[in-house]
């Protein structure tokens, strides 16, 4: 009889080992995703965090019920907790109010931009400064007046920030300025006035386009227009938490999943964002129950204080940049999924495709982008060159232009998109967090430098004052 020789036998005996591997591999994803589409919590920790919390601006109590909801979850999920508590700089709403005095009273639908700061009241003559460029406030007797701004771009045109047109009507002697929705419908538009957390130079609202569109009328018809304005919002540094839910890794390296928990108060912060805050937990729940030892740690954090400015992932930078983190998948307003995005970091593009064959049940249709973005949690990782992906998702037109309005309620929430997003994120954090170095490598500055400069997110960010490689 001819024995096998030992390199052969060490060859099958790997091979089957490899075999049992992906089989065991398959079956935790299959795990994953069954208990993700047949047992979903996210949706009632949605429902709670809208229903039972409220919107969640960033120093509320709403805010904090909000936390207090989803530690909770986290404890009866078996899931340790901690919270990291910072200062920053805060904003409260007040009953602020705008006035039409003539030709006739009327109360307009108002809603400050964060940052407006409490003044004492005053009326003033309205005066249309189109879109809010500095030429057009040139052309217009804004000092001591109201400005009314027009927030409908035309075609071709690039929009000036709320925070620039603010600087331009102060620099012009404007009172406040009012800003005119570009959305039909009665809506409002939450923002902030700036994105470094200081008082606004001026008042500033944002209106509807009906009531914004009607004021234009007048003043085109030669009919003068005045209003009150009173201020009750006030700046004041305030104590908020990021929380974080921490499954341990062998590696000493570290994984993100990150979705802000703080929404726009007048409304109940639903698709903005308690949907990426539900789907975050319900990824933390099926990670913890199905694959709690991966190469990496991986950390849940449900950031604060995004809406306002960043305040948030900002300290959690602060704080962990020493820890080995290895990479950041952002959910916010994380909808049906569709794709990922490599967000500019090439060597992750691979594992991304690989995840997108995984869940071929899944209609991924869009598979991997590679464009990076602003303007969330994950852009204090990238500006680190710590790769920064997003799951690419669908949300309906006709409930995503409530966003950042009253109408951001939890009836919007597709319970089908939830879970489908909770599954695809939890298989693709595993695949993360259990990835080799090559595939998460961490950009030097120069190259995340090349990366924001090609991708147009310098200019974005020196026009918002937050480019910080100067
Ligand atoms: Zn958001």
């Amino acid at each position: 009889m001819h024995l096998p020789s030992r390199r052969l036998i060490i060859v099958l005996l790997t091979g089957c080992l490899f075999a049992d591997a992906r089989a065991q591999d398959d079956s935790i994803r299959s795990a994953i995703i069954g208990s993700a589409l047949t047992e979903s919590q996210a949706l009632r920790v949605c429902r709670r965090l809208t229903d039972e919390a409220g919107g969640r601006l960033t120093g509320t109590e709403e805010n904090r019920r909000g936390l207090e909801i989803l530690a909770g979850e986290l404890q009866s999920a078996g899931i340790s907790v901690r919270g990291e508590s910072f200062n920053f700089p805060g904003w409260i709403r007040g009953e602020d109010q705008v006035t039409i005095i003539s030709p006739f009273r009327r109360p307009l639908r108002v809603a400050a931009l964060g940052y407006t700061d409490s003044i004492p009241s005053f009326s003033a003559g309205v005066v249309y400064a189109g879109q809010g460029s500095a030429e057009e406030f040139a052309s217009v007797p804004s000092k001591n007046a109201i400005a009314l701004v027009s927030q409908k771009t035309p075609p071709g045109a690039e929009p000036l920030l709320r925070g620039e047109i603010i600087e331009i009507a102060a620099r012009n002697g404007a009172l406040a300025v009012l800003f005119a929705n570009d959305k039909p419908g009665g809506l409002l538009l939450c923002g902030v006035a700036n994105f470094q957390g200081k008082p606004a130079s001026v008042p500033a609202f944002s209106i509807t386009y009906e009531e914004g569109d009607w004021l234009r009328r007048l003043l085109e018809a030669g009919i003068p227009v005045t209003a009150g304005v009173t201020t009750r919002s006030r700046c004041r540094v305030l104590p908020s938490a990021n929380l974080v839910a921490r499954i341990p890794g062998t590696s000493g390296r570290t994984l993100v999943l990150g979705a802000h928990v703080d929404g726009w108060d007048i409304g109940q912060g639903a698709q903005d964002n308690a949907i990426g805050s539900a789907i975050l937990f319900e990824a933390a729940r099926l990670l913890q129950k199905f694959s709690p030892v991966n190469s990496m740690t991986i950390e849940c954090v449900w950031f604060n204080g995004e809406e306002l400015g960043l305040w948030g992932s900002n300290e959690y930078i602060r704080l962990h940049l020493k820890d080995s983190l290895a990479a950041m998948l952002n959910l916010d307003m994380t909808g049906s999924p569709v794709g990922f995005n490599a967000g500019g970091f090439d060597e992750i593009i691979p594992l991304l495709e690989s995840v997108v064959q995984m869940l071929d049940g899944f209609d991924l249709r869009k598979e991997v982008d590679n464009s990076p973005g602003t303007n969330s949690d994950h852009q204090p990782f990238l500006l680190q060159g710590i790769p920064a992906i997003n799951v690419s998702g669908h949300l309906k037109s006709e409930d995503v232009r409530f966003y950042h309005d009253f109408a951001d309620t939890f009836d919007k929430v597709n319970p089908r998109g939830l879970a489908e997003a909770s599954a695809v994120v939890a298989v693709l954090a595993r695949e993360m967090a259990n990835a080799g170095q090559g595939a998460l490598r961490r950009k030097t500055r120069e190259e995340t430098i090349v990366l924001l400069r090609s991708a147009g997110i310098e200019k974005t960010l020196k026009r918002q004052k937050g480019w910080p490689f100067d």
